[in-house]
């Protein structure tokens, strides 16, 4: 398993008492697999993912990222473990204006401590990855909302995550450009064997993922295999 979440409880101050935003979550993701989770506005669904990015420590309960129990790392191993092991797409594309799409990928490289020219080719791999290859050169305000979401994406698998943690990419899209994301989705997770949860809202065409689960007042379901 590449990502497991075992018994997870997150709650959040709550005027004088606490709000349960994780009810005791347990998941097992395979690498290669993409599970979608879905379930009504505050069930607890972005909770889960800053969970499992370590973005949040859960009151109680176990995270395992590659093998690494998150659960003993200090803030500097945990934002390393994040950086070189989890990929995160969130829901706004979050793109700097002023630069082009490669660049937008090649910063991430920046980031890790590497070489921006030498993270020229894998930026233009996973732009073509994503289908583009030719807009490589265009900048944010130059691309179709799909596009800058494409990118995002993109950006997302330059350290060559093992978990791939999506947010709602769809929203902002279009029926037919949200089938076309999870398609992407699945290809990505196939061929980088990235362990991937996506969030969505769009409840068309999950038949594609791997497993969907669903999340209901901090809780979560899921269905036995068949
Ligand atoms: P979803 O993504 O399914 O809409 P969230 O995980 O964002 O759900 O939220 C789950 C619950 O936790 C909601 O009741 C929300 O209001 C609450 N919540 C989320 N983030 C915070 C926070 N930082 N502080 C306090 N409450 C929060
Ligand atoms: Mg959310």
């Amino acid at each position: 398993m590449t990502l497991t979440l075992a018994d997870v409880t997150l709650t959040y101050p709550d005027g004088d008492g606490r709000l349960t935003a994780l009810d005791r979550i347990s998941l097992d993701v395979p690498a290669g697999s993409l599970t979608a989770v879905v379930g009504p506005s505050g069930s607890g669904k972005s909770s889960l993912l800053a969970v499992a990015a370590t973005l949040v420590t859960p009151d109680s309960g176990r995270v395992v990222v590659a093998g690494t129990e998150t659960a003993g790392l200090g803030r500097k191993q945990q934002a390393r473990l994040r950086r070189e092991r989890i990929g995160i797409v969130f829901q706004q594309p979050n793109l700097l204006p002023s630069l082009t799409a490669a660049e937008q990928l090649q910063v991430m490289a920046h980031l890790s401590g590497g070489a921006v020219r030498a993270a020229r080719g894998r930026a233009l791999e996973l732009l073509d990855a994503v289908g583009l290859a030719d807009q490589a050169g265009r900048r944010p305000h130059q691309l179709s909302g799909g596009q800058r979401q494409r990118i995002n994406i993109a950006r997302a698998l330059m350290n060559d995550p093992a978990v791939l943690l999506v947010d709602e990419p769809t929203s902002a899209l279009d029926h037919e450009r949200g089938a076309a994301v999870l398609d992407l989705l699945l290809a990505l997770t196939r061929e980088r064997s990235t362990a991937t949860v996506l969030v969505t809202h769009d409840l068309a065409h999950l038949d594609r993922a791997d497993r969907t689960v669903r999340m209901d007042d901090g809780r979560l379901t899921v269905p036995e295999p068949v």
